[in-house]
């Protein structure tokens, strides 16, 4: 028999005769290995751990505590899933069921929803599959071929997806026990792999998240390589849930959706306007300090402007319809970009006029399908933290620097720990077509803007072919305090726009030169970044964000009056307050007061009244001791000032 010999990750190079699993590679490592091998990568493809390989090879092997073999269980643990529903519902139909971050789902097609009763049914059955301990099988199909088999079964959805595959990439389907579903794989070896899930939700989605498309039932799972990692999910997601933004922006009066406005169109309720009163100022004064001038746009723009930055031809889809005024198409704007561009060339630029930042709060309007509108993070009507950067090539890395510094600067006031900069490249092999076609332009400024995150000591990981049209960019993951992943907002690098729109300056040689863009937003869009900080902070605003920053409780009737002079001594300072006056016992009015998440409480009895002070008890605190009132505005006033951090529970 031919041997072949296999590379493993620490250089090793062991020789096994050509044939070889890479189940087996681990198995020779060592049973506990194989016992937790979900898939393998082999020479740079992923693939399942039970394919054969012929020829010298490098493998790396996966268990699901990576992150590639975290998503193998759980797109198993979906197929187990899917097994298990058609038993009981043999009649309904399967659609799709990826892995999401640390979940899975499935969709099916089905009369009625699924009940309580029918998850605990369904979980059950899937530990029956998981026991038996199927192999799983993978057999790569013809066109003809997959199509008789899922027209054999009936699985209409099946065949809409072989339709779209292209001929290039092959068709496939996995089977396990009587089991069978179209996929790409991979999968565990054994249904047996699959040991630590659980069924989380279900709800209904449209088909391709189309409104248009039959609504079907989809039911979320989660599934982890060992036991206490599930327990930690689960707890995860029950702080997740008690965080909801949409549930604490109704029970804080901080924003509200309404069927007459529309759907994906946020209303900001009086709470709302102060929190991005306070984002605005801190972008002005943060703007302000680094040469940004602020602009102001109209929301409706012809559909030319729209043609010439390509708006019209790439991003059509993302765009409300055009409407005719005057005989003359408008659109109401998806991006602040063009008319900033526009802004730049309303006069005359010399290189004495760059860099030329200009910002503004601009609301755009994007088409996102109703099935893909999720609370303040996907919406119809967005203000935007927008700005654009016109430079020239030597001014362009310390530009961009300052731009990451920037967003660095704002983790820091906003107590966002983990955070990932990911620069996005394009890939040669899509010039023209997913990318403009300027090679050399590509190179150099990815070059530039690899350096500069280098020289900038900024944390960051590259991923190929997912830059812009006309640039690379720095998407910025962050994660809240409990460790939930969003996606914030974008840097990016436009070296396309401005020869489109004629865009120059005179050169110090008087010879006109085409400048760079930066196109950057680091709090991203008000809707996504406060449904970030409630969610960020579970409503416990920190002092300067607050809605209502001190609530001032009179302890009985007597106290009333004093309630009222202090709060005038406060609103003259500035502070956002209130007073309950009302007739309840002081207990009552903290508890109240607790629900309001106000950090700040001052509890005005008799005592106080005579002394002239008041008596302050902070959120998660307690009791802090009797103060002046203007020891107190000299302590609050700092605090916002200095934008503190909340205080946590656990401090
Ligand atoms: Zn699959
Ligand atoms: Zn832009």
């Amino acid at each position: 028999m031919n041997k072949i010999n296999i590379t493993l990750p620490d250089s090793s190079i062991h020789e096994y005769d050509a044939g070889i699993t890479a189940l087996d590679v681990a198995k020779s490592i060592g049973e506990r290995l194989s016992m937790s091998t979900v898939a393998a990568t082999v020479n740079d493809t992923l693939v399942d751990a039970t394919k054969p390989i012929n020829a010298d090879s490098t493998v790396v092997i996966h268990t699901a505590d990576s992150k590639i073999g975290h998503e193998v269980l759980l797109h198993s643990t979906a197929h187990v899933m899917a097994q298990a529903v058609k038993k009981f519902w043999p009649e309904c139909q399967m659609t799709i069921g990826p892995a999401i971050e640390n979940r899975f789902y499935y969709d099916f097609d089905i009369d009625g929803t699924f009940s309580d009763e029918d998850l605990i049914k369904i979980e059950e059955e899937m530990h029956n599959i998981v026991n038996s301990n199927y192999e799983v099988f993978r057999k790569d199909l013809s066109r003809d071929e997959a199509i008789k088999i899922f027209s054999d079964l009936n699985e209409n959805y099946k065949l809409e997806i072989i339709n779209e595959i292209d001929d290039d990439e092959g068709l496939s389907a996995y089977t396990q026990g009587d089991f069978i579903d179209l996929c790409r794989g991979p999968h565990v070896p054994f249904t047996g792999n699959i040991k630590y899930f659980k069924l989380l939700t279900t709800s209904g989605a449209y088909w391709r998240g189309d409104e248009n498309n039959k609504m079907l039932q989809r039911i979320y799972g989660t599934a982890f390589s060992s036991k206490s990692k599930l327990k930690e999910y689960l707890l995860f997601l029950e702080e997740a849930k008690k965080r909801d933004h949409r549930k604490i922006g109704k029970e804080l009066e901080i924003f509200t959706f309404d069927d007459e406005v529309g759907p994906g169109l946020p209303l900001w309720l009086p709470n709302g306007g102060v929190i991005l009163n306070e984002l605005e100022e801190l972008a002005r004064e943060t703007e302000y300090s680094r040469g940004y001038k602020q602009v102001r746009t109209p929301h409706l723009t012809k559909g030319d402007l729209y043609k010439k930055s390509g708006h019209l031809d790439l991003y059509k889809d993302a765009m409300y319809p055009a409407m005719d005024v005057d005989g003359t198409d408008y659109y109401v704007k998806p991006m602040n970009c063009p008319h900033h561009h526009k802004i730049y060339s309303a006069t005359p630029k010399s290189y004495r006029d760059l860099p030329y930042r200009i910002s503004e709060y601009g609301t755009c309007y994007r088409y996102e399908k109703s099935g893909q509108l999720f609370g303040l993070m996907r919406v119809r009507s967005m203000q935007m933290n927008d700005a654009h950067i016109y430079c020239s090539k030597d001014q362009f890395s310390s530009e961009f620097l300052d731009v990451c510094n920037m967003y660095l600067e704002y983790f820091k006031i906003f107590g966002i720990e983990k955070y990932e900069m990911r620069l996005s490249l394009h890939d040669p092999k899509h010039l023209g077509k997913k990318y403009i076609n300027e090679p050399e332009l590509w190179i150099e400024t990815e070059r530039i803007v690899k350096d500069t995150l280098v020289e900038g000591k900024i944390n960051f990981v590259e991923i190929p072919g997912e830059a812009a049209f006309y640039g690379p960019k720095v998407d910025v993951q962050v994660w809240s305090a409990i460790g939930k992943e969003f996606t914030l907002a974008t840097n990016q690098v436009d070296f396309a726009i401005p020869k489109r729109f004629d865009l120059t300056y005179m050169d110090s040689d008087g010879k006109d030169q085409t400048p760079l863009c930066i196109h950057r937003a680091p709090l991203s869009t008000h809707e996504r970044f406060v449904g970030f900080l409630i969610e960020h902070y579970g409503g416990d605003f920190p002092v300067w964000l607050s809605p209502v920053q001190i609530a001032i409780l009179p302890v009985s009737e007597k106290t009333n009056n004093y309630a009222f002079e202090v709060e005038n001594k406060l609103k003259t300072a500035g502070f956002r307050t209130i007073v309950d006056d009302k007739a309840d016992k002081i207990g009552s009015k903290i508890r109240n007061t607790e629900i309001g998440k106000v950090p700040i409480m001052l509890i005005l009895g008799e005592k106080e009244a005579n002394n002239n002070t008041v008596s302050v008890r902070r959120r998660f605190i307690g009791d802090e001791g009797e103060l002046s009132i203007d020891k107190l505005i000299e302590k609050v006033s700092l605090e916002v000032k200095k934008r503190s951090l909340p205080y946590r529970k656990s401090e």
